[in-house]
């Protein structure tokens, strides 16, 4: 399913131009802009876009002709590549392309991601190409062959490093094998949560379901030629760093509980966040009589038509389990501690028609920018609405102006869903301000909250018992089946695997109980050779690509490797006081963040109330911090 090359031979303008009648008509325009030089576009397109997506863009028809015509012209011409555009030209197009002004700290990465290449611009350039025994002499495990694992792979191979992924699974494709419940998909529209390098212009839909996701990943792992270098059915139980060697020694378990070890230079831990079911702290889930299971250990076989199913939890994985088996089952109970906050999205549940994919693979340029306002409107376009505003009057409702105007926004759809049922509006609308907890995008949930088979119940969960769910006020939700959406331990990142550095000291020694920290997500003192992919502080919770925060990752690691081997030194790590100072900046921010604020509650912070997961940079500082890398900040010995 990944990409094939463009047509060779452009259709004729006509065809073109029919052709053209599907896409964005902003999107075509910068990539008009791009390929002519031809500014004047832009100043006629200014007014009538008010944001990224294409439901936020209002050009009349005309002008949306007069772009594809003149598009079709140019297409028709053979004209397939423009002069890079200067700084002046990118802000002003960035600006076209968001309805918004975006700060000049965009031009660099934008200028990255507007190259032909993007898997070489992305790539390590050696500065002194090491010899083929320097290259075999610095070998990598990598732990994980999810979406980071695959990453960091293509990277090392690229590089010339010799490489091998141990993957507990017996397949690759991380969360996207794992999770098989019923509606699994992403929230991050697909052409942004992609590879840069590897963009897939034949999405079936704008966010796709896991079967695709899974087979996204799984021809990665094909056309980069990974499968040779990948051991499935492998988990990764120990890894102890040798000081005498400077090597770690790791100890695997295949599926046959047998034992073994392993030797590298440099170890990658690729295990990703989101994978270790957490069941909730409820008495008597064990005695419950019927099929009890989690949604990430989903029953395969479990066949819910005709059933009373009680569904406990109501995150990103019970929003996308309800809707999908509620008009099946006999009753759905969903059981509510908290509501999130919900945003409707016109394109959540729509297809990729053809034109639109056409356009992706054929007009240059067409999709850089389409990633771009993607970019925009899922991620840094949102970062302002999660900062407190220390003036802002009434802090339990919102953060700033930005973020009462998208509670507003939210609350409006809520209201406008559930009209008729003020009974439901007042148990949904969250009492915190937006994007406290995770943000959800509406997955019908309103709507199927009003069928005659789906209670929403907010009392408090007294116990389970055989026949069912019991509440406090002894009342009992008679159930055929309990599904488990309650979230994931996070807290004690990388367990159960044990990693012991430098003196034997094991990192969650370090860390303590669920405080982990690292220089940019990425590396700990005391731990040479050593890289975390989407490590403490690296996960996205108002929205955006965890994608871009691995290839980030993965670049830095890439330019640690390039100073240890032409420097000619056996290990690296990164110095203390960088890495305390660099945690430091990170409280300081979330300090004055949303996930922090008063009374919220969410899986990012541990019992000391520090936020240890999420990231609480813009993407573009986190591409900045990683793109650059200064010796100084490491020890090489
Ligand atoms: P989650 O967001 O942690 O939600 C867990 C839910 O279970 C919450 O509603 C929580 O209530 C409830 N809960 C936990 N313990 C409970 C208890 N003892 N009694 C009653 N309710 C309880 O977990 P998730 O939905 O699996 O999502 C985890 C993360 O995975 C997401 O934040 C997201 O990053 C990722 N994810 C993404 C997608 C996607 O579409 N891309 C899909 C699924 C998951 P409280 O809120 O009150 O704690």
């Amino acid at each position: 399913m990944l990409d094939s090359r463009p047509e060779s031979s452009p259709p004729d303008r006509a065809e073109i131009r029919r052709k053209l009648e599907a896409a964005d008509p902003a999107t075509l325009l910068l990539a008009l802009v791009q390929l002519t030089g031809e500014r004047h576009w832009l100043a006629a397109a200014q007014p009538f876009i008010r944001g990224p997506m294409n439901y936020q863009e209002f050009l009349p028809e005309e002008l949306r002709g007069a772009i594809r015509d003149r598009l079709a012209e140019v297409l028709a011409d053979g004209l397939t590549k423009g002069r890079p555009p200067d700084d002046a030209l990118l802000r002003e197009m960035m600006a076209v392309a968001t309805g918004e002004t975006v700060a000049d700290d965009y031009i660099a990465m934008m200028r990255e991601d507007l190259t032909d290449d993007t898997l070489q611009s992305r790539s390590l350039r050696w500065r002194k190409p090491p010899d083929a025994s320097a290259l075999q002499a610095a070998d990598v495990v990598i732990i994980g062959a999810g979406m980071s694992g695959l990453y960091a792979a293509i990277q090392l191979r690229q590089a010339g490093i010799p490489f091998v992924i141990v993957e507990k699974n017996d397949a690759v494709g991380g969360t996207w094998y794992e999770n098989v419940y019923p509606g699994c998909g992403v929230d991050t529209p697909n052409h942004f949560y992609s590879y840069a390098f590897e963009p897939n212009h034949g999405w079936s839909h704008y966010f796709a379901k896991r079967d695709e996701l899974w087979r996204y990943f799984d021809d990665i792992a094909d056309k980069y030629d990974l499968r040779p270098h990948i051991r499935l059915s492998t988990e990764v139980v120990e890894a102890r760093y040798d000081e005498t060697s400077t090597r770690w020694q790791i100890t695997a378990r295949g599926a046959d509980g047998q034992t073994e070890q392993m030797s590298a230079r440099v170890l990658v831990s690729a295990v990703g966040v989101l994978n270790r079911p957490k069941l909730p702290d409820i008495e008597g889930l064990s005695a419950f009589a019927g099929p009890a299971f989690h949604t990430a250990q989903w029953d395969r076989n479990f066949d819910w038509p005709g059933k009373r199913v009680a569904m406990i939890g109501t995150g990103a994985s019970g929003h996308q389990v309800g809707p999908s088996i509620a008009p099946d089952v006999a009753r759905l109970m969903i059981f509510q501690r908290s509501p999130h906050w919900v945003v409707p999205n016109p394109n959540y549940h729509a297809g990729v028609d053809d034109g639109k994919k056409w356009a992706l693979a054929n007009v240059p340029y067409y999709l850089r920018w389409y990633r771009f306002q993607l970019f925009w409107g899922f991620a840094d376009g949102l970062h302002d609405a999660l900062k407190v505003d220390p003036a802002w009057p009434d802090q339990d409702r919102s953060l700033n102006a930005l973020n009462e105007k998208h509670r507003r926004f939210m609350e409006r759809h809520m209201r406008s869903e559930l009209a008729e049922r003020p009974d439901l509006l007042e148990k949904v609308v969250p009492d915190y301000p937006a994007y406290g907890k995770r943000i959800l995008i509406d997955n019908h949930w309103f709507r199927m909250l009003k069928r005659a088979n789906v209670d929403l119940v907010t009392e408090a969960i007294e116990r389970i018992v055989p026949e069912g769910v019991r509440m406090k006020d002894g009342r009992i939700h008679p159930a055929d089946a309990l599904v488990l959406a309650t979230g994931f331990k996070v807290s004690k990142m990388l367990l159960p695997m044990k990693v012991f550095g430098r003196d034997g000291r094991e990192l969650h020694d370090v860390w303590g109980d669920d405080d982990a920290k690292a220089y940019l997500g990425l590396t700990v003192p005391g731990f040479p050779n050593f890289f975390i992919l989407t490590g403490p502080n690296t996960t996205l919770a108002h929205g955006g690509n965890q994608i871009f925060m691995t290839e980030c990752g993965v670049r830095h690691m890439m330019q640690a490797l390039r100073e240890l081997l032409e420097s000619g030194h056996r290990s690296i790590e990164c110095r203390s006081e960088v890495y305390e100072n660099y945690n430091r900046k990170v409280d300081d921010t979330h300090a004055r963040m949303v996930w922090t604020h008063q009374g919220m509650t969410n899986w990012y912070r541990n019992r000391h109330g520090r936020v240890f997961a999420i990231t609480p940079w813009r993407l573009v500082d986190y591409w900045k911090m990683t793109s650059r890398f200064d010796a100084a900040e490491y020890e090489l010995s």
